[in-house]
C-alpha cells in the first residue's frame, strides 16, 4: 500500500483528506472534509429533531445508552482495530483506556440518568408559602467538538451525557481520527435512534468554526488551548455557553517517604501511556532532593523495559501526528541546548521503520527556563527535577498557565491529600496518576487556562442541561404581604420581621 501523508486532496468540488497509519504509513483511505453549508444543514436536521427527543422521558433515552453498550461490546475488537489504525496506539491501550471507560461510561449514564435529572423540590429557607422545583430542562443541540489522541472515548463520552440529557448532537471528531467517530455513528445508527437525534459532521477547522457559529445552544470542546480561546471567543461573540477541556503541564510531587518502586512505574506510566499524549500526562516531575538519585535510578531502569513498536506486544506505540512529534523535538532540543542531560531516549526510534516514533525519554537537570518545563509537550517525554523539599514542589507545580491534573506520592495519605489541596489544578491523584479521567462520578476539567467547566458526573451530566426554576404559591391568599400598596405601616412592619428574625440569636435560630 502507498505511503501516505495526511494531506489535503484538491478537486474541484470538495476538500478531501488522505489520512495514513501513523505507525505504518499506510494509507487509511479519504475523508471529504465537510463545508459550512453541510454543517447548518446538519444542525438544522439535529434542530428538527431535538423537541421529539427532549419530551422523552430519560428512561427512555438511557435505553439507548444501553443499546449502545451492547453494540460495543460485540464490536470491541472491530473499534480497538480502529483506534489503532488511526492513532498507533497498542491495543491493550485502546481497550483500557477507551473501550472500557466507554463501556463504563455508557452503563453508569443509562443507569443514573434519571436520578441525576429529576425534578428536586428543596424546601425554601424563608418563604415557607411557595413550593420550589428545580427542573433540568435539555438546551436543545449541542455541538461537541474533539481531538485525535482518544478518538473513540473522547467523542463518546460527552456526546452521551448530552444526549441522555434531552438533546440532539452534532459531533464534529478531529479530522485525523475520523473513523473511530464515524463508528461510533453506526453504534448508534443500530440502536434505532431517531434520525437527526445523533449527527457526525466530519472536517477540519471549517466545519469546527461553522458548528461554532451555526445556532447551537451549547458548545462543548475539547482540544488545544490555542483552538479553545477561538471557540471561546466565537463562542462569546454569539452568546453561546461552552464548556472547554484544554491542555495541560501536570505536575508530580514525590516526597521523601513515596514507596519509590511505586512511583517510579507510575512516572514511567503517567508520562509514556500512548506515547505522551494524555491532556492528563505527567509532564513535569518534583521529587525531593534525598531521594532523587534513587528514584531517577529507578525510573530509568523501567524505561529501559519499555518496548516501542506496531506490531505484537509493546507498551509504547507511535506519536499520531508529524507536527507533533516535531514539537516533541523541539522541547527535547531546547532542554538541551540549556543544560538538560538525557538519561533515556531523545531521538526518534530508528528502529521502528517509517512510522512517527519518539522513543521514552528521560531527561534530567532540568530547569523552568526550559520549554519542556513551562509548555504542554504532549510526547513521551519525562523532565525530572529535584527539590529542596515539598514548598518549593508546591512554588514549581503551581508556576503554570495550566492547571488540569496533578500527582502526589506518599506513604503519609493525610498529607497527600493536604498537599493535593495546594495544588492550583482541577484535579489531582494521590499514589496513582491520571485516573482523574474516569468518565463517572468524578467531575473533570481544569482551573486557569486549562478549561472552563466540568464534565463528567452529576456537575457534568447537569451542565448539557439548562436549570429551570418553578416556583409555586402553596396558599393563594388575596394578597402577598411584598404586594402593592406600600406605605409606612408596610415598612414598620418589614423592619420589625427583619429585627425578629435576625436581630437576635433566637430569631437566627428559628429562621
Ligand atoms: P486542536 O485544538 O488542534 O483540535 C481539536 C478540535 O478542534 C479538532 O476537532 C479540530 O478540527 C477542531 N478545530 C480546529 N480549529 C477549530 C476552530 N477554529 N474552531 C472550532 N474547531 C476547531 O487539538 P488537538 O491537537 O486535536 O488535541 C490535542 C490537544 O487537546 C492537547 O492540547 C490536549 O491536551 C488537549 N486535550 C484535552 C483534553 C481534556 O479533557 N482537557 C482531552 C484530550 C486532549
Amino acid at each position: 500500500m502507498a505511503l501516505v501523508e495526511q494531506v489535503e486532496v484538491a478537486t474541484s468540488e470538495r476538500r478531501r483528506l488522505a489520512l495514513a497509519n501513523p505507525a505504518t504509513r499506510e494509507s487509511l483511505g479519504e475523508i471529504e472534509l465537510q463545508s459550512t453549508e453541510d454543517v447548518r444543514a446538519a444542525v438544522e436536521r439535529a434542530r428538527k429533531a431535538s423537541a421529539g427527543w427532549g419530551a422523552l422521558p430519560v428512561g427512555e433515552r438511557a435505553r439507548f445508552l444501553e443499546y449502545v453498550l451492547r453494540g460495543l461490546v460485540q464490536r470491541k475488537d472491530e473499534v480497538v482495530e480502529t483506534i489503532v489504525a488511526e492513532t498507533g496506539k497498542p491495543h491493550t491501550e485502546a481497550l483500557a483506556l477507551e473501550v472500557l471507560p466507554a463501556c463504563d461510561a455508557l452503563q453508569f449514564y443509562a443507569r443514573r440518568a434519571r436520578h441525576i435529572l429529576a425534578d428536586r423540590k428543596p424546601p425554601l429557607h424563608l418563604l415557607k408559602t411557595k413550593k420550589l422545583r428545580i427542573v433540568h430542562r435539555p438546551l436543545g443541540v449541542v455541538g461537541v467538538i474533539t481531538p485525535w489522541n482518544f478518538p473513540f472515548l473522547l467523542a463518546l463520552n460527552p456526546c452521551i451525557q448530552a444526549l441522555v440529557a434531552g438533546n440532539a448532537v452534532l459531533l464534529k471528531p478531529s479530522e485525523f481520527t475520523p473513523f473511530s467517530a464515524q463508528l461510533l455513528a453506526d453504534l448508534f445508527e443500530n440502536t434505532g435512534l431517531p434520525e437527526g437525534v445523533f449527527n457526525v459532521v466530519q472536517g477540519d477547522a471549517v466545519a469546527g468554526e461553522a458548528l461554532v457559529t451555526a445556532g447551537v445552544d451549547q458548545i462543548s470542546f475539547t482540544g488545544s488551548l490555542a483552538t479553545g480561546r477561538l471557540v471561546a471567543e466565537a463562542c462569546g461573540r454569539n452568546l453561546v455557553p461552552c464548556t472547554l477541556e484544554l491542555g495541560g503541564k501536570d505536575p508530580m510531587i514525590v516526597c521523601e517517604d513515596a514507596d519509590l518502586e511505586r512511583a517510579a512505574r507510575g512516572a514511567v506510566y503517567g508520562a509514556f501511556s500512548n506515547a505522551g499524549q494524555v491532556c492528563t500526562s505527567t509532564e513535569r516531575v518534583y521529587v525531593e532532593e534525598g531521594i532523587a538519585d534513587a528514584f531517577i535510578e529507578r525510573v530509568v531502569a523501567e524505561t529501559a523495559d519499555l518496548r516501542q513498536g506496531a506490531e505484537g506486544d509493546f507498551e509504547i506505540g507511535a506519536m499520531i501526528r508529524s507536527e507533533q512529534l516535531a514539537v516533541v523535538e523541539a522541547h527535547v532540543q531546547d532542554a538541551v541546548v540549556r543544560g538538560a542531560r538525557i538519561l533515556a531516549g531523545g531521538r526518534r526510534n530508528p528502529d521502528c521503520g517509517p512510522g512517527l516514533f519518539f522513543e521514552p525519554t528521560v531527561l534530567v537537570d532540568v530547569t523552568h527556563d526550559m520549554q519542556v518545563m513551562r509548555e504542554e509537550t504532549f510526547g513521551p517525554v519525562l523532565p525530572i527535577m529535584r527539590v529542596r523539599d515539598i514548598s518549593e514542589a508546591l512554588q514549581l507545580a503551581n508556576a503554570s498557565h495550566y492547571g488540569l491534573n496533578a500527582n502526589v506520592w506518599t506513604k503519609n495519605r493525610q498529607r497527600g491529600v493536604e498537599i493535593a489541596r495546594a495544588i492550583d489544578s482541577g484535579c489531582v491523584v494521590v499514589n496513582d496518576c491520571m485516573l482523574t479521567y474516569g468518565v463517572t462520578e468524578s467531575p473533570f476539567g481544569g482551573v486557569k487556562q486549562s478549561g472552563i467547566g466540568r464534565v463528567n458526573g452529576e456537575l457534568g451530566l447537569k451542565s448539557f442541561c439548562s436549570v429551570q426554576s418553578i416556583l409555586v404559591d402553596r396558599l393563594g391568599s388575596r394578597r402577598e404581604p411584598f404586594w402593592f400598596p406600600y406605605g409606612a405601616r408596610k415598612s414598620k412592619l418589614l423592619k420589625r420581621v427583619i429585627g425578629a428574625l435576625w436581630g437576635g440569636s433566637l430569631g437566627r435560630w428559628i429562621s
